[in-house]
């Protein structure tokens, strides 16, 4: 384990074995203390990042149909939505009263939107509030419209960057492994699909974040390969790109899915694990400088052990969210409980945005080794 820890602490990568030795084996207090050190040195100091956005979900409507999902219907559902211009301009308006300027949207993939949907949504909604900042879609979405609209991926990117995209977040990597995806998601990209995409992503400079729903039929090794994959498509960026510029682990939510309703398969989720997954991500992810704790779907006391194993964010206090809120997660914070729940684990709340910028109060992150 000693060994494991110091290469870990120099940041050289380990391997699949060493992370499953890791994982399986070592205690948890020791892995705590080991990924703590390393968020001390990816994010000196004692702030904690936390934001104000809002989730729009786009539609409801969607093919792919994956067996973890309850938020999904199918076209002509009596409750199919599309969301009108005048829902964007109600909710944007509250996101704007509340202080925030980000609106998280997401899918599902409803075969009726093509890439011009999306770019004409895009430019109204920038037309109308210029400040406005737009983390929307993720590279299941991209993968679909590309083969929809027969361009690249870098054609569909470009066209929703200069729509006013601005940044892409790491939606449905699940597990990025096919074993498990061709089971939970078998209409959805594959996991090279979605890495090539966020390859694109990142030569385009476009800032992206990466994910894992674990927790459902994955196995140690599969959670490990996912986050060496993440490692490694970092590993290939230039230091002047953005990246995967955090990363946000969460547990699968069974309420109401198919998985659970015809599989039996229940989530694994329990505070401990969290913690210990928190953890492993610090120390296998030596290149991606932010780890997101999932307050929402892990509440207020695993929420507060995380900032304690690795991570150094709490993400958004999501003004909406109906994704994994329709899976059984309940927990919601506004923005001055997010701020005590911070203060109370020990560090300073700092208000950031999409970039893991620090907006309040101020600060210039020290520069990664290698950076
Ligand atoms: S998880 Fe996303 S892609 Fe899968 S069915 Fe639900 S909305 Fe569609």
């Amino acid at each position: 384990m000693d060994e494991l820890y110091d290469k870990a602490l120099r940041l050289i990568p380990l391997g699949i074995e060493e992370g499953v030795e890791l994982y399986t084996t070592a205690p948890l207090e020791e892995l705590m203390f080991v990924a703590n050190r390393l968020r001390q040195l990816h994010n000196p100091g004692k702030i904690v990042g936390w934001m104000i956005d809002r989730n729009v979900n786009i539609t409801n409507v969607c093919f792919s149909q994956c067996s973890f999902c309850n938020f999904c219907r199918k076209k002509g559902s009596e409750d199919a939505y599309i969301t009108s211009t005048d829902d964007y301009i109600l909710k944007i308006n509250e996101l704007y009263s509340l202080g925030g300027d980000q609106l998280l949207l997401q899918g599902g993939m409803n075969p009726s939107l093509g890439l011009t949907f999306y770019t004409d949504l895009f430019q109204k909604l920038k037309k109308l509030y210029p400040t406005l900042k737009l983390h929307a879609l993720g590279p299941p979405e991209i993968v679909y419209l590309a083969k929809k609209e027969r361009k690249s991926y870098l054609e569909v990117l470009s066209e929703l960057v200069k729509a006013g995209l601005d940044s892409l977040p790491g939606a449905g990597a699940e597990i990025l492994s096919d074993r498990v995806r061709n089971i939970v998601s078998p209409a959805k990209a594959t996991s090279e699909e979605w890495l090539e995409v966020m390859r694109v992503a990142h030569r385009l400079n476009l800032p992206t974040s990466a994910t894992m729903m674990y927790g459902h039929i994955e196995t140690t090794k599969e959670r490990i390969e996912h986050l060496i994959r993440l490692r490694d498509l970092q590993a290939e960026k230039q230091k002047n790109q953005y990246g995967f510029i955090t990363f946000i682990p969460w547990a699968f939510q069974d309420e109401g899915t198919v998985l659970l309703k015809k599989d039996g398969i229940k989530s694994s989720y329990n505070g401990p694990d969290y913690i210990r997954m928190v953890a492993i991500s610090r120390i296998i992810l030596n290149n991606i400088r932010n780890i997101q704790a999932s307050i929402l779907t892990v509440g207020k006391e695993i929420g507060m052990l995380s900032l304690h194993s690795g991570a150094n964010d709490f993400g958004s206090i999501m003004i909406e969210e109906n994704v994994v809120s329709a899976a059984g997660s309940k927990n919601r914070f506004n923005a001055d409980e997010m701020q005590s729940i911070i203060k109370e684990s020990g560090f300073v709340p700092g208000r950031r945005n999409q970039k893991y910028e620090t907006i309040d109060p101020p600060i210039t992150p020290a520069p990664l080794k290698g950076d």
